[in-house]
């Protein structure tokens, strides 16, 4: 089962179609049962297609990775206490 972190990390692949098969299932599966993913999906969507620009795509991933790489030390020193 996917975390919704795995979710978040996976994003970006899913929307450009570029996750195997699996992967994409178990997107799905986590996306049908958690609500916050799906906002945050939805969020993502409409980010990108009002960029649309590749370049600024790229920019948009590697603020996504920051972003992804904050929570989760978050999400780290949550589970520490
Ligand atoms: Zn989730």
């Amino acid at each position: 089962m996917l975390s919704c972190r795995d979710v978040s990390e996976r994003a970006t692949d899913l929307m450009e179609r570029r996750l195997p098969l699996r992967e994409w299932l178990a997107m799905k599966v986590h996306l049908g049962m958690c609500q916050a993913c799906r906002n945050y999906m939805d969020q993502l969507r409409k980010t990108v297609g009002l960029l649309g620009d590749p370049r600024l795509r790229a920019e948009l991933r590697e603020d996504e990775a920051v972003r992804v790489a904050t929570a989760a030390r978050r999400g780290d020193s949550d589970r520490a206490e």
